[in-house]
């Protein structure tokens, strides 16, 4: 495979991102409209100009007394005259008139002629006179039409993620729908003949497929809707008829195994055959073996089978490519402080498991764990993050800023 590929192999982390990214952005998603209560996590396909001001109409930000400012004592305390009453909700508000006052809610629209809420706190009630004590500052208390949004700002670029508080912001504008990208589609294979469904009885060296459970979760943390898993013999004709039809009908599809040069690695050439690889191999540890191709009209990411090579290579891999292809707004990345020292043995750019932790002065430290192993499944369970140590250096000293990238579950919200 190695001598006769026409494709590029062995790139850094940077190119073979950056080419994931350039070609990611030639299979844009389509888009789609969805009601509020599905738009929770999608990306933006439009800007959102808000169509009207937030809040509506000038109303009053406590419970108290509507007055007008200029009526306010300067010291002591001073009678009101109680004209009447302005309910949330309500439509009718009465005005206020020189000299008195309404007794209004929250969120209730300031009567004409108020410009001014006295907390209740500041007043005394008795019978129709209110008595209001100075401290009022005139203009307290009230939220001005417009003063969260008006009409005509822009209020989100597309490419942005849908949080819980942007779906309230499109709902204060009365919208019902909101035009997203559409989730990408992915299909899951797991190859390889030592893999049974977890649960099921294991023959003499069989293990359970792990990576289809961590592989899933990450495509459905990353708002990808999973069309189907199969799990795949090292077979060539059965994985060449499941990257074909997978090819077909989905936007991505998502491999592990059967990606490096053993005999029964039969992806890189499969893809070359069916399709097309983009580049093989990566200098990146753990996920070496990484392939990026196309199948059909799907992007092809063949991971390494190791279980931390998969979440490895699909953070830092894959994951820009579903952004590319939704055209979504990358996170800025986080940075943290070395909590030991670290020693790279290899001229690749090394992702090691590290613990998070926050000291009181605000710096956030990555302390490297145990269990570094690409194969071992309890460091990656136990982190917060990987730490990234870049392919040109070698000893990282305690105390030293490197990226950290975030795993889903990080900061356990
Ligand atoms: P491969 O990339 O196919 O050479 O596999 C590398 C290592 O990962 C081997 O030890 C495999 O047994 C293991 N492996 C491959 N696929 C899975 C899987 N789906 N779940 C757990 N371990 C796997
Ligand atoms: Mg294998």
């Amino acid at each position: 495979m190695h001598d006769a590929a026409t494709f590029p192999i062995g790139l850094s982390v940077a190119e073979a991102r950056a080419r994931i990214v350039e070609i990611a952005a030639k299979f844009p998603l389509p888009t789609e409209s969805v009601p509020l209560a599905a738009a929770h996590g999608r990306v933006l396909a439009a800007d959102v100009i808000a169509p009207r001001d937030v809040p509506g109409f000038a109303n009053s930000a406590m419970d108290g007394y509507a007055v007008r400012g200029a009526d306010l004592p300067s010291a002591g305390e001073k009678a009101f005259h109680l004209c009447g009453v302005a309910l949330a909700g309500q439509g009718e508000i009465p005005a206020v008139a020189p000299g008195t006052c309404v007794r209004i809610t929250t969120g209730a629209p300031l009567p004409p002629g108020a410009d001014t809420v006295v907390m209740q706190e500041n007043a005394r009630v008795d019978g129709d006179t209110i008595r209001i004590a100075a401290g009022t500052v005139a203009g307290a208390n009230v939220r001005a039409a417009a003063e969260d949004y008006a009409a005509g700002d822009l209020a989100f670029r597309r490419g942005t993620r849908l949080s819980p508080a942007r779906v309230a912001v499109l709902a204060s504008f009365g919208l019902a729908e909101v035009r997203v990208v559409r989730r990408p589609r992915a299909v899951l294979l797991t190859t390889g003949d030592e893999l049974v469904a977890a649960g099921a009885p294991l023959a003499p060296g069989r293990i359970p497929d792990s990576n289809c459970h961590s592989l899933a979760g990450l495509l459905g943390e990353h708002g990808v809707a999973l069309l189907r898993h199969e799990r795949l013999r090292d077979e060539p004709e059965r994985l060449r008829a499941a990257l074909v039809r997978a090819g077909s009908e989905a936007d991505l599809v998502v491999s592990s195994g059967g990606v490096s040069v053993g005999e029964a690695d039969f992806l890189p050439r499969l893809v070359a055959q069916i399709g097309e690889v983009y580049f093989w191999k990566v200098r990146i540890r753990p996920g070496m073996p990484f392939l990026f191709g196309r199948v059909g009209a799907a992007l092809a990411f063949g991971l390494p089978g190791n279980p931390v090579s998969g979440i490895a290579t699909f953070l830092t891999l894959v994951r820009p490519a579903l952004a590319a292809m939704s055209g979504a707004t990358a996170p800025a990345p986080l940075y943290a402080r070395l909590a030991g020292d670290v020693h790279k043995r290899h001229a690749r750019a090394e992702y090691q498991r590290a613990r998070l932790e926050c000291d009181a002065e605000g710096r956030l430290h990555a302390r490297p764990l145990a269990h570094q192993g690409s194969g071992m499944l309890r460091g990656v369970a136990e982190a917060d993050a990987l730490i990234v140590l870049p392919e040109d250096g070698r000893e990282f000293r305690q105390g030293q800023v490197v990226e950290v990238v975030p795993l889903p579950g990080w900061p356990g919200l």
